[in-house]
């Protein structure tokens, strides 16, 4: 009965592949990149204040500081929060490895808690729980654009006088009890990658709303040189003194014109990722095997990604078939994510398995359908109707 899998050789629900994410560049993010190339600095000129004061604006933090990529933005983030040897950051697992990668740079020791199996965001009580004396910083990742409850990380932030590092990757544009993801006392962290909501090529942003932790950020970005050249004269020195060990994470001035210039495209963006959303959750609510993503109250989904989870007691085969059969109808499903730990370096490291058994039973069963602000309706109804005809096909 039913359709015959392009996996056992019927036509594919379509004829090349959708990928899951892909970034929207439009004529006038051409022409914003190119005149800043005529006719401006192509490297901390005027243009990176511009972005940088647009992006504080849209989210709604008094500091924003453009870097090189998001990781570099963790990075700074981490050196900022004062993370340094023997210091523990507590993070989730169910991330991508850019996240914990940035407390290791600065020698200190990722701890992994354990998700909320409904929300798949890092758990507040497992986080408290795996406090010690040497933690710093919790790092908590807005994950699929879901945002966590700030307040309550903040709270266990301030109780614990420790640095708040939101990993917001996937979380531009998403909002938790009236407030967008960005402002707050400790570091928010974006990036601009093309799968992410708006894109520089490789691009990142910390935001903050103190002041002295923006300041850190900026000094990072630069070599952990003390001042830019105008205040250097200002002061009559011939030199910039160099504070801190710090790196050339600077974002170019080209990059922030197309950053600045998609910033202006967010809120379509954001409308259009929120109707496939929709979309996705009123036509594949009954399909059998699949249990789709739970949207909290009181919250905007900024849908950076649409994960779905496979019920392996539905179906009659594996995570890896559904995965290769969807993959064989030219729709380009992907995993967000294993378990950081899972990965060989960390295992080398003393991170054994079962340490996070929610994140590590969502890891076995996860699937990322496609979402991205210029799919089409007909990509659209193509997705909808490989995910039935495969789980169909499978149905027990
Ligand atoms: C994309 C991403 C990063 C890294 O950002 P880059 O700009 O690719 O360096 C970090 N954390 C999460 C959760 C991400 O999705």
């Amino acid at each position: 009965m039913g359709e015959r899998l392009a996996l056992h050789g019927g036509p594919p629900v379509r004829g090349a592949l959708l990928p899951y994410g892909r970034h929207l560049v439009d004529d006038d993010d051409v022409q914003a990149v190119v005149a800043t190339l005529r006719d401006g600095l192509i490297t901390t000129g005027p243009a990176v204040a511009r972005f940088e004061q647009a992006f504080a604006e849209v989210v709604g933090a008094r500091h924003a500081v453009a870097v090189s990529s998001g990781t570099a933005a963790l990075h700074a983030a981490v050196f900022a929060a004062g993370v340094g040897p023997g210091d523990e950051a507590v993070t989730t697992p169910l991330t991508f490895v850019a996240t914990s990668n940035a407390v290791l740079y600065q020698g200190g020791r990722p701890v992994f808690a354990d998700i909320r199996p409904d929300t798949l965001t890092l758990d507040p009580a497992a986080a408290a729980a795996a406090l010690t004396p040497r933690t710093r910083a919790l790092m908590p990742v807005h994950f699929a654009g879901q945002a966590c409850d700030v307040e309550a990380w903040e709270r266990l932030a301030r109780t614990h006088g420790l640095v708040l590092i939101q990993d917001a990757a996937h979380a531009l544009g998403a909002e938790v009890n009236g407030r967008r993801v960005g402002p707050g006392a400790g570091l928010t962290v974006f990036s601009l990658h093309p799968v992410k909501h708006i894109t520089t090529g490789e691009g990142g942003v910390v935001t903050t709303d103190d002041a002295a932790l923006a300041e850190r950020v900026r000094r990072f970005r630069n070599h952990g040189l003390a001042s830019d050249a105008g205040t250097r004269d200002a002061h009559g020195r011939l030199w910039s003194e160099m504070v801190d060990l710090g790196y050339n994470y600077r974002l170019t001035d080209l990059q922030c014109a197309l950053g600045r210039s998609q910033l202006g495209k967010l809120d379509r963006f954001l409308a259009r990722r929120e109707a496939i959303a929709d979309r996705y959750l009123a036509a594949l609510k009954d399909v059998p095997g699949v249990t789709l993503p739970q949207v909290v109250p009181d919250a905007r989904h900024a849908w950076h990604i649409f994960p779905v989870l496979v019920e392996p007691q539905r179906l009659s085969a594996d995570r890896a078939t559904i995965y290769a059969a969807l993959r064989a109808e030219n729709v380009g499903v992907t995993l967000h994510y294993v378990p950081a730990y899972w990965h060989p370096y960390y295992a080398a490291r003393g991170y054994a398995r079962g340490l996070c058994p929610a994140a590590e039973d969502a890891a076995e069963r996860l699937l990322t359908l496609p979402i991205f602000p210029g799919m089409t309706d007909q990509d659209v109804a193509d997705v909808v109707h490989a995910v039935r005809k495969v789980a169909e096909h499978y149905q027990r």
